[in-house]
């Protein structure tokens, strides 16, 4: 078997190549660098071995001997493993040893190159490293090295006179001396620097100032490792160019308890405005199986939340034809767009969120045959009230919500907002929280019934939806805590 050297992007896990993610979800061993977020290494498939080379048993990190070593028995062994790290491999990564040292064993293995942060990082601040008449060559350079050592690897002349881009990685603890030895050497003072930290990332975080001062700048504004440093007259081409940091939810975390199934549009509208989102699942749906449905028992099928038609039409034996003179109804806008995936449109979609609503948009169902397909849980307000008026109502439960606790609850309670779309889920952090810390939840929520249970357990309410859709979640969150840019 093949040892990958994976390049996994600079944070952001949708910078990772097709390529690497494909291996990714494939590896039987996945031997990963410190800056590799969760988000990837959820990627990997169940029973994969997961080895942080950032971190042993005793705490310290493995040498670069050790995970040599590491990567060379498990690739003798015949696994498929994946060596996954930051931004590109060869890019300051010590791929090139790795790659020496499998190559030396005898160990079949591959790169797959990353985009690397030193390009990323840059163009995610609003800074293209060239620029057609401001510049046109551009040197990556460590900061690692303190200026001034005796031999320098870093010609620190030629970059003095370099008219190009300089980019530099690590060592922002060293940006006071790298600034200094710069200048000493000749560069203007004046250059225009930026230094990006977190580039890519929700917490990205960028200044920027004269080379001269931007030491003392990066000092005051709190700048931290990861961070890259650009030195040249592109940095200021920023002002006209930012845009990740100028999104309405940069900056904002927020807390998503849907069904992780669930949660992946809304998660990926959050980060795409933005937002960090912390996932916190609180429930996740188990299929009920029972025995196949005939659409032609029915007249009318009522449907009640957006996990029900593929599980309907699954029970349909997966012909939407089933329904063929049927019709059909649903509750919620999500619930119609659910049908609609399935290739069922509906004949009527109630405009409120709750089942009161349907049973009153849906006329006379004297003697109707009515199948409503729900959760086994859903509350008993449709079915009654279609009894009342004179229906003969089957209900099909096709799946069950479970509770699942939050893996970190103490994420959740630090994040600006809860994101509450159902009343299940606010019901389900109340027990993982088991009373404690009630008041911490700030919770926006999607709709009436899921407000008043955020109420009865005693979360904060900040905002309810004034659309009663996932869309309306997110234009809610947006108004109340987005920050207010001129667009
Ligand atoms: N192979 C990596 C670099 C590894 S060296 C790459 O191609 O990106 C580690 C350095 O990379 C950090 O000290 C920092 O300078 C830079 N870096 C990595 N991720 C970063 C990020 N998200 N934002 C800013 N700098 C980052």
């Amino acid at each position: 078997m093949t040892v990958y050297l994976v390049g996994a992007g600079p944070g952001d896990p949708g910078l990772i190549t097709v390529r690497g993610l494909e291996l990714v979800r494939r590896a039987e061993v996945l031997v990963f660098d410190r800056l590799i977020g969760d988000e990837l290494l959820d990627e990997a498939p169940a029973g994969c071995v997961l080895i942080d080379a950032s971190k042993r048993p005793d705490h310290h990190t493995m040498t670069q001997d050790e995970i040599d070593a590491c990567l060379v028995e498990h690739g003798t062994a015949g696994r498929l493993v994946v060596r996954l790290k930051g931004g590109d491999p060869f890019v300051f990564g010590r791929g090139g040893e790795e790659a020496l040292a499998l190559s030396g064993a005898g160990v079949p293995f591959e790169v797959v190159p990353g985009i690397t942060s030193a390009i990323a990082a840059p163009a995610y601040a609003g800074i293209p490293v060239t620029h057609r008449n401001v510049s046109a060559q551009l040197a990556i350079v460590t900061g690692h090295e303190r200026p001034g050592k005796e031999t320098s690897e870093i010609d620190w002349d030629v970059l003095a006179r370099f008219r190009g881009t300089l980019v530099f990685l690590m060592g922002v603890g060293r940006l006071g001396e790298i600034a200094g030895a710069l200048i000493e050497q000749g560069k203007d003072p004046a250059t225009p620097a930026a230094v990006v930290q977190s580039g890519t990332l929700p917490a990205q975080h960028t200044v920027t100032g004269p080379l001269s001062q931007i030491a003392a700048i990066a000092h005051e504004a709190g700048i931290r490792a990861p961070a890259v440093t650009v030195v040249g007259d592109v940095a200021g081409l920023r002002d006209g160019i930012a845009w990740a940091e100028t999104r309405p939810l940069h900056g904002r975390t927020i807390a998503v308890t849907r069904a992780r199934a669930q949660s992946s549009v809304l998660v990926a509208r959050l980060r795409e405005l933005g937002a960090r989102v912390v996932e916190a699942p609180t429930i996740r749906t188990e299929t009920i199986e029972g025995p196949q449905l005939r659409g032609a028992d029915y007249d009318l099928v009522c449907v009640t939340s957006p996990n029900a038609p593929r599980l309907l039409l699954d029970r349909l034996g997966g012909d939407a034809r089933s329904l063929a003179g049927v019709r059909v109804a649903a509750i919620g806008p999500g619930t119609s767009a659910a049908l609609r995936a399935c290739g069922i449109v509906a004949d009527l979609v109630s405009d409120r969120f709750v089942g009161e609503g349907l049973v009153d948009s849906l006329g006379d169902v004297t003697d109707t045959r009515v199948l409503v397909a729900r959760a086994e849980e859903a509350r008993d307000v449709l079915p009654d009230g279609l009894r009342a008026a004179g229906a003969t109502v089957s209900v099909v439960p096709l799946y069950r919500t479970l509770r699942e606790a939050p893996r970190d609850i103490a994420a959740v309670l630090a994040a600006d907002v809860v994101a509450f779309s159902a009343a299940s889920t606010v019901r389900n952090l109340a027990a993982a929280l088991a009373g404690s810390d009630a008041g911490a939840v700030r919770a926006v929520s999607i709709g009436p019934v899921t407000s008043e249970a955020i109420r009865a357990h005693g979360f904060e309410l900040v905002a309810e939806a004034a659309q009663h859709d996932l869309d309306g979640l997110v234009e809610t969150i947006v108004e109340r805590f987005g920050n207010r840019q001129p667009t």
